[in-house]
């Protein structure tokens, strides 16, 4: 498909417009520097009129049947089921992951879209007997209004879908600011949203970069939701930002996510999880095995199969069939990657393997990082504490399980976790003790699935959880709704409490 030379618009109350501004900026390929697309630089005033669009609609939508709102998920599902190919090279293309990868990106969004099309004919709420005769009693989910949608360019299909889709099904409206590395995808997500019935309005996208269009999002006053995927520092400047206004702010933030290696292991499994959790997607997932804590019994054996694995790991674009890792998003994030690995060195972690940017044959037009493994690493050092987002990862020699889920835990992020242990009763300590939002036993740290609650504890978030029954609770206030059929004054048990009755 060839977009390269096209000008793509935002979409604000169902027309394609410009910036007001009139800027402009590009997207561009990490894997060769091929431009992508032309998009809007959008400003306060473009977000300005996508939310009062978003406004208006909200009139509407929140009024359609729970059930039918449902049913235009559905189309949309099938619709991203059709282009799941397109959208996948596409990504390949845009964010630099390798095809495989990309189409699991958009199968979430697949998947997500047919569960809370489910979700329009249950939006449970609860009815409960009364204290008093004559009285029905319910709880209901209502609607919020314009939810304001932030997205980073890592998950560019399936992040926009955890929020866009369960807003929708509950009633909501949307202005949504994809990622500035990874607006194509924004784009071609709420085409087929329109395509799929969307009314105009409902869904608005207004493209450009974080202090612009993301903070005017944030501080609006006709935003009272607002879901962010990104940064723990872009996550304490939008809870910050959005203080004044006491939005609801959902946050998914950093990871430093450790997969712990017991003795009794099977560790061809161990060697093949950790190889897909730190280096799938080039370490660039939220929940990434940056941290390996390996008993020191085992240590040794894990640590050479490790090296010699992540060094078989071929490098280049991900469209090529032979690809394991693809290139990182951007010239800024190559070097804070090597950044980590001067910082590793100083500190006195052993450099096993990688380290360094790689070249030749053509690579040298994108952004390319070898594989790194650092071995004798201390659970201080900062590249065991800092979340680095790329294909570097750091083994932590342990004595025993205590030692290892206190490793584990000490860390400020709390996203995923997971141990390779045959000992059930330590599986089930860990699933206790990890402090993680996910633990995993017997596999890597990667690999959601829809209908459970996504998240983390610490500072991965601030209690809320995406995905499964809990992102209605985003997107959804209670209402409880008390019904009194007996014809006459009855007050309740909190006002007669004194009375002898
Ligand atoms: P980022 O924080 O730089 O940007 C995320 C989004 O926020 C972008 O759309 C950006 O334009 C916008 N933004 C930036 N500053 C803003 C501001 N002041 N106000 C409003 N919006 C602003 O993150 P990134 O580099 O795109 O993504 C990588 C980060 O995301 C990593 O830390 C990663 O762990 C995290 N992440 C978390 C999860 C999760 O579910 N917990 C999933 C994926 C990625």
């Amino acid at each position: 498909m060839a977009t390269g030379s096209r000008t793509f618009r935002n979409l604000i109350g169902g027309e394609w417009l410009d910036a007001a501004g009139g800027e402009t900026f590009e997207s561009v390929s990490p894997a060769t520097g091929e431009r992508i697309g032309t998009f809007p630089k959008s400003t306060a005033e473009d977000v300005d009129r996508a939310v009062a669009a978003a406004r208006d609609a909200y009139a509407s939508w929140r009024l359609v049947p729970a059930p039918r709102r449902g049913e235009i998920l559905f189309r949309f599902g099938s619709l991203v089921r059709e282009a799941k190919e397109e959208l996948a090279q596409l990504m390949t293309r845009e964010m630099g992951k390798v095809l495989p990868e990309a189409g699991g990106d958009v199968q979430e969004a697949i998947d997500m879209s047919f569960y809370m099309a489910g979700e329009g004919r249950r939006l449970f709420g609860q009815t409960t007997p009364s204290e008093l005769p004559d009285k029905f009693n319910m709880s209901v989910r209502m609607p919020i209004g314009v939810v304001g949608v932030i997205t980073p360019w890592n998950f560019p299909i399936a992040i926009p879908s955890w929020k866009i889709v369960p807003a929708l099904v509950c009633g909501n409206t949307v202005v949504f600011k994809p990622a500035n590395d990874t607006p194509l995808l924004g784009q071609r997500f709420v085409e087929l949203l329109a395509e799929a019935g969307v009314p105009p309005g409902v869904v608005n996208v207004v493209h450009g970069f974080g202090r612009e269009v993301g903070d005017r999002i944030v501080r609006h006053p006709e935003v009272p939701v607002v879901t962010l995927t990104g940064s723990r520092e872009t996550g304490v400047a939008v809870l910050r930002a959005a203080a004044d206004n006491l939005k609801h702010v959902h946050l998914e933030l950093g990871g430093k996510n450790a997969i712990i290696v017991m003795d009794d292991a099977d560790l061809d499994l161990a060697v093949d999880g950790i190889l897909w959790s730190a280096f799938g997607t080039s370490g660039q997932r939220c929940t990434a095995a940056s941290r390996v804590i390996v008993h020191e019994r085992v240590y040794d054996e894990l640590q050479s199969r490790l090296v010699a694995a992540a060094e078989r790991m071929r490098i280049g674009p991900g469209w090529e069939p032979d690809t394991d890792v693809g290139p990182v998003i951007n010239r800024s994030a190559l070097e804070k990657i090597h950044s980590y690995t001067e910082i590793g060195r100083d500190e006195g972690a052993r450099l096993l393997t990688g380290g360094e940017i790689a070249t030749g044959d053509g690579l040298e037009r994108g952004f390319y990082y070898r594989p790194t493994i650092f071995g004798d690493v201390e659970p201080t050092m900062r590249i065991a504490q800092e979340e680095i987002f790329g294909p570097t990862t750091a083994l932590i020699r342990v004595r025993d399980a205590d030692e290892a889920i206190r490793v584990a835990n000490g860390i400020r992020y709390g996203l995923s976790s997971s141990i390779f242990t045959r000992d059930v009763n330590l599986a089930f300590r860990a699933m206790r003790d990890l402090e993680a939002g996910i633990t995993y036993v017997n596999a890597g740290t990667i690999g959601a699935e829809v209908h459970l609650p996504f998240g983390g504890t610490k500072d991965t978030g601030n209690g809320h959880r995406e995905a499964g029954q809990a992102a209605l609770d985003v997107f959804t206030e209670w209402k409880s709704i008390y019904v009194d059929y007996s014809g006459r004054l009855q007050r309740a048990q909190i006002d007669t409490a004194g009375e002898v009755r």
